[in-house]
């Protein structure tokens, strides 16, 4: 990459920071399209959002990406938000409009990318089982209800906020406690981990018995992409059930937001080469 006097700026905000891929997955990516365009992460602690989006107006940031913990501070500071990232109180995206900022929430529409494209799966007319109730848990639950799902039933440790994320599945969101489980996986064509449960390599968020309760059509998605294989999908994979690691979700909700920022189709392939080869070795 050359640095030029016209090369334009995109940026993650977040902190913690240094772990993310998203550098290596954008720059990856304009590499590819040959843009004249760099990534870079900047640590913004907690409570300085306002003075970020300020930098970015002043400075000319051309996209930026948000990540914890300021998704809800930035849908509040934005000049205008997509419908999903209203819905959601979320932003993790912002793009220009001229000298307006506008906040998208691409995390629920990498998710169904990948879905349709890294597992051809449709959610239309599916039921579908959501583990988890937090950020993206309740951007997976909005996308599949606004893909077509034909039930979304969401499970979570604190029942309160499942019954959050289920209302924005609107009448085909409902939700289930943790320790009935089996029913909901006994007609599921998906499972979906929205906890972090196996970032660890060693836990699942359901265990064996209950895996086998799936039929043997279902889909299994994990969102926690380091390790990429998750003993989840390490389990499902040992019972001949198909499955689907977090890194399509990464890289397609990445790829959403550079063709906001650039109106260029995104090379996907090598997002994703970029993504795999920036994870932290033996994990
Ligand atoms: P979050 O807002 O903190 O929500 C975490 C959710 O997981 C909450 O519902 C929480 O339950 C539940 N949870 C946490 N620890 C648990 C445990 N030990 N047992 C059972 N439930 C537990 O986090 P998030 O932003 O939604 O992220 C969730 C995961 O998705 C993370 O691993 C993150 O890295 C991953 N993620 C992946 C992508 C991707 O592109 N692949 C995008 C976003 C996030 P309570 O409500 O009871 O606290």
């Amino acid at each position: 990459m050359r640095l030029t006097g016209a090369t334009r700026l995109a940026a993650v905000i977040g902190d913690p920071i240094r772990h993310s891929r998203s550098p290596a997955i954008f720059n990856a990516a304009f590499a590819a399209t040959g843009l004249d365009w760099a990534y870079l992460a900047f640590e913004v602690p907690g409570g300085r959002a306002a003075a970020a989006l300020d930098a970015m107006r002043v400075l000319g940031i051309e996209g930026l990406s948000v990540t914890m913990p300021h998704k809800t501070d930035v849908a509040h500071l934005v000049d205008e938000l997509s419908s999903q990232a209203a819905r959601l109180d979320a932003v993790n995206c912002v793009a220009r409009d001229g000298d307006r900022l506008i906040g998208h929430n691409t995390d629920g529409a990498g998710f169904v990318s990948s879905l349709r494209i890294g597992a051809g799966f449709d959610p239309a007319g599916r039921r579908c089982v959501v583990l988890g109730a937090g950020g993206a848990a309740r951007a997976v639950v909005l996308a599949l209800a606004e893909a077509g799902a034909a039930e979304v039933v969401v499970v979570n440790r604190s029942p309160d906020r499942a019954a959050d994320a289920a209302e924005l599945a609107g009448a085909i969101g409902r939700i289930a406690e943790t320790s009935a489980l089996a029913a909901p996986l006994a007609d599921a064509d998906l499972l979906v981990n929205a906890t972090p449960v196996g970032m660890d390599a060693i836990s699942t968020p359901v265990d064996a018995a209950l895996l086998d309760v799936l039929p043997d059509g279902a889909l299994v998605a994990d969102l926690v992409y380091q390790p990429l294989v998750t003993p989840l999908l390490g389990l499902a994979a040992g019972r001949g059930l198909a499955t689907l690691d977090g890194l399509g979700m990464l890289v397609y909700q990445a790829a959403e937001a550079f063709e906001r920022w650039t109106a260029t189709a995104a090379p996907v392939v090598e997002m994703r080469r970029a993504g795999e080869a920036s994870g932290v070795p033996g994990e």
